[in-house]
């Protein structure tokens, strides 16, 4: 089956992507801009800041990074647009990983702007940014990589391996919480947010019917898949949730998905559906290892799926994101019946 390729809304932009480069800061079109801002040591490079006018500022959807690079870029970014970090009015915050909000908490110092969140991922931010609380959040992680089956040696490595970017967040609470269908009441936009929960439990994608433009943040990419894992703080099936998700934004009528990280894209139901028959295919390739080879523990089953590269290869962060995401596609079929999980230390999975 050929694979559905999107259109690139703007072809300098991806060829930025494609080349390595950060694109330019660019007017999508009146009243509105993309301002890329760089994400440091991650393979995506930046995070795609939309700047929406308003009649005495702008609101921003996403910030960045907490680092000096980041802020630097985003105050040129915006210079570009003719604003200053002072003029921005509000920060929608997408979703709370560190590099969508990372950095709202300083644009909201430097100029008295609020802070939106969905609610069920304002409740994480202490969990997951507080010295005080982290470690029993990661004491709940190694619980259940244990239960995974994740071997002894690098149940550490493992645990630990996403507190080193915690560096890159500063903890900001929201002033407004979102809820989905909630109208962000900006003046001269109609701004609707759309409740995506699957790769964080609160993630919010924002749409405007007039415009005909879907900010998707992490939840609808141009090329890649956001990472829908099983972790403490995940809820027990994020796939499910993930997977209902796409389903409702396919139904938005939109010319333009403008996401948070690559590039703009035009065909929105036809990249849900490619999403959509990746996490089919994965689901049955799961079903076929547990066919062919018995019972097995996650960990074990992650080892003998295809990755984007050989396993061995794969870092100790991916290989813990390989194994929790593995995990969310095990509760998926579970929770459907198409396989059975032995409690255990650990867990053992078969086919029914
Ligand atoms: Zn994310
Ligand atoms: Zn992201």
């Amino acid at each position: 089956m050929a694979k559905f390729m999107v259109t690139p809304a703007n072809v300098a932009q991806r060829e930025a992507w494609l080349g390595g480069a950060v694109p330019g800061v660019e007017r999508v079109r009146p009243g509105l801009w993309s301002i890329p801002v760089p994400i440091p040591i991650n393979p995506l490079r930046y995070v795609l800041v939309y700047a929406l006018e308003l009649p005495d500022g702008v609101a921003i959807i996403d910030a960045g990074w907490n680092t000096d690079e980041a802020y630097d870029a985003l105050v040129a970014g915006l210079g570009v647009a003719g604003y200053a970090i002072t003029d921005v009015k509000g920060v929608l915050v997408t979703h709370i990983h560190p590099d969508h909000y990372g950095l709202a908490g300083r644009v909201r110092e430097a100029s008295g702007a609020w802070i939106a969140l969905h609610p069920a991922d304002a409740r994480l931010i202490r969990e997951r940014y507080d010295d005080a609380l982290i470690d029993s959040l990661v004491e709940r992680e190694r619980a259940l990589l244990r239960r995974c089956g994740v071997p002894d040696l690098t149940l550490d490595e493992l645990a630990g391996a996403s507190m080193m970017i915690r560096h890159v967040v500063t903890m900001a609470k929201p002033d407004r919480l979102v809820e989905d269908g909630d109208d962000l009441k900006l003046p001269g936009w109609d701004l609707r947010a759309v409740w995506t929960p699957g790769h964080s439990p609160g993630h919010l994608c924002f749409v405007s019917p007039e415009r005909r433009v879907l900010f998707s943040g992490d939840h609808v990419l141009a090329k890649i898949t956001p990472i829908v894992a099983v972790h403490p703080q995940s809820g027990p099936n994020p796939l499910a949730d993930y997977l209902d998700a796409l389903a409702a934004v396919r139904k938005l009528e939109v010319d333009e998905v403008l996401p948070a990280h690559e590039y703009r894209f035009l065909e929105l139901a036809e990249r849900v559906d490619t999403v959509m028959a990746h996490h089919d295919a994965r689901l049955a390739e799961i079903e076929q290892v547990l066919a062919e080879g018995g019972a097995a523990a996650c960990w074990d089953v992650a080892t003998r799926l295809t990755w984007s590269r050989p396993w061995e290869t794969i870092p100790p962060f991916m290989r813990r994101s390989a194994n929790n995401e593995t995990l969310a596609h095990l509760a998926w079929l579970e929770a459907k019946g198409r396989v059975v999980r032995e409690p255990g230390e650990p867990d053992l999975w078969r086919a029914p």
